[in-house]
């Protein structure tokens, strides 16, 4: 089963972007993924293909016509896609690794990038669109949003990661923060590294990594340790 992901996009040229290069664009290339950039403005039916219009009630700015990217949905995403549709949103649950895994054991992704004000809400219930958001700030449109989504779904999609372990020790796959990384020179600066690290002693360094997990966690990301951790450890 090949992942495939349909971005809906009024900049498809933003597409495959920094995902073209490395690990996900070598996976492009060897067909572990598929990547369709679509241009919402080809779904308008007026002359000057407009897209979007002033907000009802007022107010600044503008918003994404429902009926065009209505239109562009069902192109994309036709009855029966198994996909699920995301829209990128700052209003959205924000994604975490449990989602990104979910996403890369399925099917693909069609994913609406929002431009202006945002998309009106009639499409959102109307699709079922799953609005993702990648953080607590404002970027001017979803694009960026959905190549982070797509770039964390790629690498975990069996054989991009080549010989790297399967990510299993990455931040927030135990609900911890990663431990330090260490490489040679064994001095720098007048620095070395942790002597355990050199010690050749497998269960104290996994002792000491893991204490330093659980350190950097409690240091920098207390409401981590105060969830369940989400997989086995
Ligand atoms: N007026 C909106 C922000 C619009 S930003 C509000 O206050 O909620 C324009 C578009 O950028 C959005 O429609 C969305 O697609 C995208 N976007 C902005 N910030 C985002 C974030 N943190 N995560 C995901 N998408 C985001």
């Amino acid at each position: 089963m090949m992942f495939r992901a349909t971005v809906l996009t009024l900049y498809p040229d933003m597409f495959p972007g920094a995902l073209g290069l490395s690990l996900a664009g070598r996976a492009l290339e060897a067909g572990t993924w598929v990547l369709e950039a679509v241009q919402i403005r080809d779904f308008a039916t007026d002359r000057h293909r407009t897209v979007d219009d002033t907000p009802a009630g007022g107010g600044a700015g503008m918003v994404m016509r429902a009926d065009v990217l209505a239109r562009a949905i069902d192109h994309a995403s036709p009855e029966g896609d198994p996909r699920p549709r995301l829209l990128m949103s700052p209003r959205g649950k924000p994604l975490t690794q449990e989602r990104v895994r979910e996403l890369a054991a399925g099917p693909g992704a069609v994913i609406l990038c929002g431009r202006f004000e945002g998309v009106d809400q009639r499409v959102i219930e109307a699709r079922g669109l799953e609005e993702v958001s990648i953080g607590d700030f404002i970027l001017s449109g979803g694009e960026p949003a959905a190549l982070v989504l797509l770039d964390a779904v790629v690498r975990l999609l069996p054989g991009v990661m080549g010989n790297e372990a399967s990510g299993d020790e990455e931040s927030f796959e135990n609900g911890l923060l990663e431990h330090p990384h260490y490489t040679r020179p064994q001095e720098w600066e007048s620095r070395s590294i942790p002597e355990v690290l050199t010690s050749g002693n497998h269960k104290k360094i996994a002792a000491w990594r893991r204490a330093e997990a659980e350190r950097l966690t409690a240091e920098r990301r207390p409401d981590l340790l105060a969830q369940p951790p989400k997989r086995a450890t």
